[in-house]
């Protein structure tokens, strides 16, 4: 069983709050693991985890710290999912794609460009070992799950495989040859959900957008497939209703993004109440925490990336994101290599060699 790694991430101030609040930040980090948030009665609140990623942290740095082990493992079969959370403006999407998936400026690139060259690079194809990438890519918006590849399908379900786990059934899986094809069907996707925002008249900021890629790995001379699936998961905004004024349709969709960020914290609860009797995991109340049902107490490594604004304005706001993080760092997941035969824990031995670095810590 391993935790789930949290860590923060301050972006550094925006000019609209330099302009409308001041240069006043709430923020103060001690090392690269603790740091203290003022909140709005100017009490001081101590954070301590896995890394906190301050303003002038770079985007290098994020990818090396919370996504390079996971990609690393999900080339040898095993789950990893990345999620990031916060409220709009935060730097949650600034995190995932850079300021562009195509963004030829290398210190800037987001976290989705740096996966694909992650995974071109440790692939090692060979007499021995044949891959295929597949890459989905899908929103939820109020309850309803749509194909970023394909947007006349706009209510994928999901389907539970005893192997596989979660499955959005029918959702377009693009077979990916090379990082540059990999990257201009992101960008595709990325081109579709704004397509898709003009149509239902919303922001991007109200759904959650979910990047799966698939890497399978058969292994020839024996029948063994090893698939391992890599999510990411870039949260809608989770600032209070109240907050935002919302009214209307505004209204409709706030409360669709909070009942699901709730169910994600509910569950999120449920994992970690310690209750000595089998507790009920609510994953059922949303699609969200549905597809997030591997990632979270199951079999997946997973990362959460709270990003939050250093601006006092946005200080209670900021608490509540990294109370979430707080919370979220007491889940235990039980990641382990996917493989056709592997169904159950016992068989891990034999599947993993022993000089597989990935597969040892698993076990
Ligand atoms: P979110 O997706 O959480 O709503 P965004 O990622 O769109 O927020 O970020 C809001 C704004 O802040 C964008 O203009 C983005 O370019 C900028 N931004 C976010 N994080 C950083 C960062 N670490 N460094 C520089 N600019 C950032
Ligand atoms: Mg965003």
């Amino acid at each position: 069983m391993s935790n789930i790694t949290v860590c923060a991430r301050f972006r550094p101030l925006s000019s609209k709050e330099r302009r409308d609040h001041g240069d006043g930040v709430c923020i103060r980090c001690i090392d690269t693991e603790t740091f203290i948030l003022k909140d709005e009665k100017e009490e001081d609140i101590m954070f301590s985890f896995d890394r906190v990623f301050c303003e002038k942290s770079d985007q290098a740095e994020v990818y090396e710290f919370l996504v390079l082990p996971i990609v690393r493992d999900a080339v040898n079969g095993i789950n990893g999912t990345i999620i990031t959370y916060g409220q709009t403006g935060a730097g949650k999407t600034y995190s995932i794609e850079g300021p562009g998936i195509l963004e030829c400026d290398e210190q800037k690139k987001g976290i989705l460009p740096r996966v694909v060259d992650g995974i071109f690079e440790h692939i090692k194809p060979d007499k021995m070992a044949k891959y295929s990438i597949k890459l989905s890519m899908v929103e939820i918006y109020m309850e309803k799950i749509r194909d970023l590849f394909d947007l006349s399908k706009d209510n994928i379900q999901i389907k539970e495989s005893k192997i596989q786990g979660i499955l959005l059934s029918g959702a377009t899986e693009m077979s990916i040859i090379d990082p540059a094809e990999a990257l201009q069907s992101l960008s595709a996707g990325v081109a579709n959900r704004a397509v898709g925002e003009t149509q239902m008249n919303m922001a991007s900021s109200r759904s959650h957008c979910i990047y799966i890629f698939t890497v399978q790995q058969e292994l020839t001379g024996d029948k063994r497939v090893k698939t391992g699936k890599l999510v990411l998961v870039d949260l809608a905004g989770s600032e209070k209703v109240e907050k935002t004024g919302a009214e209307g349709r505004a209204l409709e969709e706030a409360k669709m993004i909070n009942k699901s960020l709730s169910s994600l914290g509910n569950v999120i609860n449920a994992l970690t109440c310690g209750s000595g009797r089998a507790n009920h995991i609510p994953y059922r109340d949303s699609k969200l925490t549905r597809i997030l049902q591997d990632a979270l107490g199951g079999n997946s490594r997973t990362a959460l990336l709270c990003c939050c604004s250093p601006s006092v304005f946005n200080a209670s706001e900021s608490l509540s994101t990294l109370r979430f993080g707080a919370r979220a760092k007491h889940i235990k997941a039980s990641p382990r290599v996917s493989c056709n035969e592997d169904k159950y824990a016992k068989k891990h031995e034999a599947l993993c060699p022993d000089k597989d670095e990935s597969c040892k810590r698993i076990l």
